[in-house]
């Protein structure tokens, strides 16, 4: 499955927000607790100088980089909740979601049971039925060609589109 970008990470996951915002405070706590601990190593008097030097440099050049890049990448997944456009797009998001796989197959489909269906892979060449429609979640996945997923991937793949441009074509179709 290809990466998600931040844009389309927060449309899928609009809850995100709130996770977002208490791990960027988490951080921000553990980043103090360090400065605190930068001070007080500089500050014991039962330290010599050469071990306050190599618990200071610990910290600032290992535990701080990485936790500052963690920062950083929590900001900007925030700068993108904050400029979520509206309600609007999440309902589309779930308007498309709600399409369901086997009414946009355009190859064969065999009901196998209440909640299966095969076709023949429409991603893929074959005579066989390796698509594989698991209705109760809307997904599918192919034995032949191993691409699985929900239905807006789905249409990602059939149509060479990105995500939001699947989101578009899927609210039309309805
Ligand atoms: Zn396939």
């Amino acid at each position: 499955m290809s990466r998600l970008n931040y844009i389309e990470i927060r449309d899928a996951f609009p809850e995100g927000k709130q996770i977002v915002n208490r791990l960027i405070k988490n951080k921000k706590i553990v980043m103090d607790t360090f400065a605190m601990e930068i001070r007080e190593i500089i500050k014991d008097p039962y330290m010599n100088e050469t071990d306050k030097m190599f618990d200071i440099s610990i910290i600032e050049h290992i535990h701080l980089p990485k936790l500052i890049s963690e920062y950083n990448r929590l900001k900007k997944y925030a700068f993108f909740y904050q400029n979520k456009s509206s309600g609007e797009y999440v309902l589309k998001v779930e308007n498309a979601r709600n399409v369901k796989i086997e009414d946009i197959v355009e190859t064969k489909v065999r009901q196998t049971g209440a909640r299966k269906a095969t076709a023949p892979c429409p991603l893929h060449k074959e005579t066989k039925n390796s698509f594989h429609i698991y209705k109760d979640t809307n997904s599918f996945y192919c034995f032949g060609c191993c691409q699985g997923g929900d239905v807006i991937h789905f249409v990602k793949l059939m149509y060479d589109l990105d995500f939001k441009d699947a989101v578009r074509f899927l609210n039309e179709y309805k």
